[in-house]
């Protein structure tokens, strides 16, 4: 990253001096591992999820897993999920020795598609996993509908989507389980963290043993356990970022109405569509480009000193471990929103006369018709 003056990274982890005075308490007190900064953690997280349980692990891509293990699905079992997402999502599936099965996006919110999730579904189905994709919340009236119809779990990846709704109701607060990231470029960090959260007391203590080699009482093992604990240290971190999530959320969506503004409507490039029912936090803020001149606009806007990224240039379905089957998928949307999508940034340090500078590099872009 640079540090040219000039130079708008497309993202920026806060690591503040509140971080750096509650790690070093946690240091001090000798009390590392999952103590009592880990409880303290799951129980404030609980308040931005309806007041379910919460139970911590070391990354969301372990929050994930073990929503699944615990869910009972593995081998034999089909999981339904959106190919275009970070491939943690597929990965966490495919390490239970469960099948993921890619459904297509909703083209105007990179969203699953309930229509496709439904086509989707096969005797072998246990669950469907949405993503809350770029902070926007899935479409979880028509994808719970269809999940009690066929008698499917739901297991939400809200790892990009801290404190955004649907309907009105926190994203996390709808499934069987969902999984949190706690990554450095997520809305709020813990370093690396994860959390699961779940509104059935006996399914959150299954999460515990798991994170914790099967035992509660040590050396009592009751179950078969990994070793996916969240330390202290980072749980006190997120503690000091939780309490600023809000604002930063405030941040994060009156910036993208400044970029709304300022990139316009007229020209090619497509700004977000929020759907309704939906909140939208923008951990990303994703335009479209069309007609193979994505590439050339990121060039565009590095030669004037602003960050962007693709996320994700490669569809799930189409990276070598998912090889097989899978690769035949038929989702149009998906490989489309892959060729177009471009995520500018939008994360709360940015000053106005940045967001002005991004517009305006963004609508001066010829688009070449
Ligand atoms: C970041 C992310 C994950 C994984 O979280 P980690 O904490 O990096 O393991 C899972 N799914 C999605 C959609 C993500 O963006």
């Amino acid at each position: 990253m640079s540090t040219d003056p000039g130079h708008i990274p497309a993202a920026k982890p806060v690591i503040g001096e509140d971080e750096i005075e509650a790690a070093v308490r946690v240091l001090r007190s000798g009390m590392v591992i999952q103590g009592p900064e880990v409880a303290a953690f799951e129980e404030e997280f609980s308040a931005l999820v309806d007041g379910r349980h919460c139970v911590a692990v070391n990354a969301g891509t372990s929050a994930l897993l073990l929503s699944l293990v615990a869910a009972g699905i593995g081998a034999g079992d089909e999981v339904i999920i959106p190919s275009f997402t970070f491939a943690a999502t597929g990965n966490s599936v495919a390490l239970t020795g469960a099948t993921p099965v890619f459904a297509d996006i909703d083209p105007e919110t990179f969203n699953l598609s309930p229509e496709s999730v439904e086509a989707a579904i096969t005797p072998r189905t246990k669950a469907i996993m949405p993503v809350h994709l770029y902070g926007q919340a899935a479409d979880m009236g028509r994808l719970g509908e269809i999940a009690g119809k066929h008698g499917l779990a739901i297991v939400e990846d809200a790892a990009q989507a801290h404190g955004s709704t649907w309907e009105g109701r926190p994203v996390g607060a709808f499934g069987l389980a969902a999984a949190f990231s706690f990554y450095p470029t997520k809305n709020m960090h813990s370093l690396e963290g994860g959390m699961v959260v779940t509104p059935d007391a006996g399914f959150a203590r299954t999460i515990r043993l798991l994170r914790n080699q099967g035992m509660e009482r040590r050396y009592a093992n009751e179950i078969l356990g990994y070793n996916l604990r969240m330390t202290d240290v980072s749980a006190a971190i997120g503690r000091v970022q939780l309490t600023k999530l809000r604002g930063w959320n405030e941040r994060r969506q009156a910036n993208a109405a400044k970029l709304d503004a300022g990139i316009g409507s007229l020209g090619g490039v497509r700004v977000p569509a929020v759907a309704a029912g939906a909140s939208h936090v923008y951990h990303q803020y994703t335009v479209r480009v069309p007609a193979g001149r994505r590439d050339a606009l990121q060039e565009h806007l590095t030669a004037q000193g602003i960050g962007s990224a693709v996320y994700y240039p490669t569809p799930t379905h189409r990276l070598p471990p998912f090889a097989g089957t899978a690769q035949d998928a038929d989702l149009p949307e998906t490989l489309r929103a892959a060729a177009e999508v471009l995520s500018l940034p939008v994360h709360p340090a940015l000053t106005d006369a940045e967001l002005t500078r991004i517009g305006e590099a963004v609508s001066s872009f010829d688009l070449g018709d």
